[in-house]
């Protein structure tokens, strides 16, 4: 008997996530003024290269089938092969993927990274799945996205809601689909693996680290220390317990958390390890968590902080309550979690944003590493991983400060005009085929 997915069977379980195709591409658009970007290169960027689809069946604990839809979006790869996440969320659709593909365009060109962007995913609620299904799904996701996967071609990563289980599946179902002798040559399919499994020392922590280095180094910029500064974390997930983790070693104190569950809030601080322990108790959520307060979900954003980490979905940050956002900082651990009416908001405020494409680069840029070690065939420790991580961090954040201070623009436009006119020079040198 065939089924529907348990989480599609109601319209109401969706979250609708609207808009984020109008976001980058209005922040793509005014960046390409600001330079003044070639039509003919205009329109290319524009559009995704590729867009699969894929229907494929799994059989669920129970003994039915059902029927789940896969997304991969490949938006451009005229600096390397497509490289980004996969997420599982009732959010995915095509239009969440081909913007997030978009994003990881801009993200790998401004780390200077020899990839393009592609990212995608399977609309689900994983929390609805055994482990069991869920390595099902995942191994049938990957037959299914077959040969438009691939080392040297696309190579997904995790994302909201898949790790590193999600990634050795994966890359185990890919490899036992090639031909004996080119197994163990395909690895990289994938990053974002376990340490066991080819996985890098410190990819784990990679995006978090990233995040926490260019709060850092806006410290470092503006002569503060980040020793008792307050901060909020939306999004518990591995960005934002690696960046309030960092954070906190350095003297922050986290002051208010949100997940998809509830909110919750402490002055006097909430210790990051004690609430991740929590967290894994009661099925990943920080609710009723006994050394906070319960926070109105609405005032999460209003919270008295020096800095706001939104590191959950996009869409959060709008019109709606970018006035009352207090912090002076926005580290964009998610993608695309402020939006373009927000922003302009913020900006009239005085609030600076570290933007999503260099903020959470760190991911990519560890699995860069990772892909690099695996086709290397070599081990790498995690100190080392860290400096690396760091030094290419720096490079981008000072990269973007300069380029903003001489043009006089925000930090997203300075990003975006180094990202596109580094794509912009490979399609003049190369042209156009035929
Ligand atoms: N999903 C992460 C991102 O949005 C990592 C992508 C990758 O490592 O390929 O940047």
């Amino acid at each position: 008997m065939i089924t529907i997915p348990k989480d599609l069977d109601t319209k109401e379980k969706k979250i609708p996530l609207r808009g984020m195709m109008e976001n980058v591409m209005e922040q793509f658009n005014s960046a390409s003024d600001h330079i003044n970007l070639h039509p003919n290169i205009r329109k290319i960027l524009s559009i995704t290269n590729n867009e699969i689809i894929v229907h494929f069946p799994v059989k669920m604990d129970n003994g039915d089938v059902a029927i789940f839809t896969g997304y991969r979006v490949q938006h451009n790869n005229a600096l390397g092969p497509y490289k980004g996440g996969l997420r599982y969320h009732p959010t995915v659709d095509i239009d969440a993927a081909r913007a997030l593909a978009m994003w990881m365009t801009w993200k790998t060109s401004l780390a200077g990274l020899p990839y393009g962007g592609g990212k995608g995913g399977i609309q689900l609620d994983p929390t609805k799945y055994s482990a069991g299904e869920l390595e099902r799904i995942t191994r049938r996701f990957t037959f299914a996205l077959a040969d438009n996967i691939g080392p040297e071609h696309d190579i997904p990563a995790p994302d909201v809601n898949t790790n590193s289980q999600t990634m050795a599946w994966m890359a185990d179902t890919y490899m036992s689909t090639r031909p004996p002798a080119e197994r163990s040559a395909n690895q990289h399919v994938v990053t974002g693996k376990p340490a066991g499994s080819g996985g890098l020392e410190g990819r784990d922590r990679a995006t978090g680290f990233g995040v926490f280095l260019t709060i850092k180094f806006w410290a470092e910029r503006n002569n503060e220390v980040l020793k008792g500064k307050t901060f909020t974390v939306q999004g518990f997930g591995n960005v934002g317990y690696w960046a309030a983790y960092f954070l906190e070693l350095e003297g922050a104190k986290l002051v208010a958390v949100q997940d998809a569950f509830g909110s919750i809030q402490n002055k006097n601080g909430i210790e990051v390890a004690a609430l991740f322990k929590y967290a894994q108790a009661h099925k990943g959520s920080i609710v009723a968590y006994p050394d906070a307060l319960p926070l109105d979900k609405d005032d999460f954003f209003s919270t008295a902080c020096d800095i706001c980490i939104p590191a959950a979905l996009g869409n959060q940050i709008t019109i709606e309550n970018a006035p009352f956002i207090k912090a002076k900082l926005i580290a964009e651990g998610a993608n695309g979690p402020t939006n373009v009416e927000g922003e302009q908001i913020l900006i009239k405020n005085g609030v600076t944003i570290i933007p999503d494409i260099l903020c959470n680069s760190g991911g990519v840029i560890g699995s860069y590493f990772e892909w690099l070690q695996n086709r290397n065939g070599e081990l790498w420790q995690l100190d080392e991983v860290m400096m690396k991580i760091e030094k290419k961090m720096k490079e981008s954040f000072d990269k973007v400060n300069k380029y903003a201070e001489e043009h006089h623009l925000d930090m997203r436009t300075a990003a975006y005009c180094i990202a596109i006119q580094r794509i912009e020079r490979a399609y003049v040198e190369r042209g156009i085929f035929p």
